[in-house]
């Protein structure tokens, strides 16, 4: 288990090991502030830590706890993919959390939730006590959702929904292909982490492609019958890369029967596709610490109250980010960052009895798809009686001239930047 220095030297946390804050430790302070815990440093867990130590101003020991010292953003991560950006510029840490915030940063795994002692367990040993836990794991991936893919099959055939080394990795594979070589994506089915992103990346692994390996195919072998941004998505294949892409919907390609890591064979109900690279993108859920702490539903993903993200089955727990079922908000690292405020506002309020607003979300999701061709799609969003409900929402149009497209791109420049400034501080 790490822990930062900054937090040991203000004392905000004076965390000793993992047995933190216990009785002896809540009385050499005199007063015990009451403690969160939030589980997952992403776009959800990172902002809701930030969010409560900030506007608390001490009133609250906030302590996040996330095994990576790096974050890589999947956002813009298919923009790395495209050569738009370096994996570098998509890497953030904790640092400021810990400094400028006074967040105690635990790198380690969350394994257990014992919701009646209100403690979590870590791996490195020990537990963590809390008053409000914010569960934010994001996904876990369903890897034999798609029969033959595993966990080890993912060094062969990454699936790149994490980002990361999977990232690099699938990078490198399309480096290295065949001249006229086959890239060949295995699209996830619903609900998944960002509706268009499996999209987004054709796109730019086709305006790399171009340029690289122009005799080079795509193919994607959807479950689905319809995706995000379809029309969008469609014009600007045939805008950009005419001839290159090919979109299978599985009343054509008659269903994913299996895949093969060693071969590189994808079998469909109609034909044996042979990939050169092969990105398999199988079935999500919840990350699994939702679901050991049982709060998850049939489907894999946590029910929540909408207005404040409270776990149906546990209102001490809030869940947020991929990991929840967030109603018409899609999984979307704008979602969780939207989500993460609403819940530390909840918070702050039944915690220390500041003021609760009436919870407003928002959402926008752009995509690349080629050099200053940028679309988005995004809503507002109310909390309604028993989900999250759109109240008005906004997409690209085909046809739109180009100084509106890269206009649209610029945008999302600046989104990233103001995202992650939310995020890490
Ligand atoms: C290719 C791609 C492109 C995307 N593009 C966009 C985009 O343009 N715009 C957009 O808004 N969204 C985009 N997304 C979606 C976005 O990345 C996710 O929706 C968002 O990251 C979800 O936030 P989260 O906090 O729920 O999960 P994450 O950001 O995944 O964070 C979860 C964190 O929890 C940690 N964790 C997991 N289990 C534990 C545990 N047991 N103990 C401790 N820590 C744990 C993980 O290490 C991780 O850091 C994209 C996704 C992909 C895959």
């Amino acid at each position: 288990m790490g822990i930062t220095r900054r937090g040991f030297a203000k004392g905000t946390a004076a965390i000793a090991g993992a047995g933190l804050l216990t009785g002896m430790g809540r009385a050499a302070y005199g007063q015990a502030r009451p403690k969160v815990v939030v589980i997952g440093g992403g776009a959800g867990g990172a902002t809701t830590a930030r969010y409560l130590a900030k506007d608390s101003k001490g009133a609250i020991d906030v302590t996040l706890i996330e095994p990576t010292k790096a974050y890589y953003t999947c956002f813009f991560s298919n923009l790395y993919l495209g050569g738009f950006r370096s994996l570098e510029s998509i890497g953030h840490t904790y640092d400021k959390l810990a400094s400028d915030f006074g967040v105690n940063v635990v790198h380690d795994w969350a394994v257990g939730i014992d919701r009646d002692a209100k403690t979590v367990s870590l791996a490195g040993g020990g537990t963590v006590p809390y008053d409000k836990l914010v569960v934010a794991p994001g996904i876990d991936l369903i890897y034999d959702s798609v029969p033959g893919y595993s966990l080890e099959a993912a060094s062969l055939m990454p699936h790149a929904w994490k980002a990361g080394t999977q990232t690099a990795l699938l990078k490198n594979k399309i480096a290295a292909m065949r001249e006229g070589g086959t890239f060949a994506m295995v699209a996830p089915p619903n609900p998944y982490r960002c509706p268009p992103g499996p999209y987004e990346r054709i796109s730019m692994v086709a305006h790399l492609l171009k340029t690289s390996n122009p005799t080079a195919k795509l193919v994607v072998i959807d479950p689905k019958e319809a995706f995000s941004k379809q029309a969008l998505f469609m014009e600007g294949w045939e805008k950009h890369y005419p001839g290159m892409v090919e979109w299978l919907p599985a009343s054509i390609h008659g269903g994913i029967e299996s895949v093969n890591p060693e071969t590189g064979e994808i079998v469909t109900g109609l034909d044996t596709i042979k990939a050169d690279v092969a990105n398999v993108i199988p079935a999500q859920k919840a990350g699994r610490i939702a679901e050991a702490a049982g709060l998850t539903n049939e489907n894999g993903f946590c029910a929540i109250e909408p207005a404040t993200l409270q776990s149906k089955v546990d209102p001490n727990i809030h869940v947020i980010g991929d990991a929840c079922i967030a109603g018409d908000m899609p999984k979307s690292a704008f979602s969780a960052n939207s989500q993460a405020k609403v819940a530390a506002m909840a918070i702050r309020a039944d915690l220390t009895g500041s003021s609760k607003f009436p919870p407003r979300f928002s959402n926008t999701c752009w995509s690349l798809i080629a050099t200053d061709d940028g679309v988005k799609v995004g809503a507002r969003y109310e909390a309604g009686e028993d989900k999250i409900a759109s109240v008005d929402s906004f997409i690209s149009q085909t046809g739109e001239d180009a100084a509106l497209r890269k206009t649209t791109y610029e945008e999302s420049v600046g989104w990233y930047e103001g995202i992650t400034a939310d995020m890490f501080g």
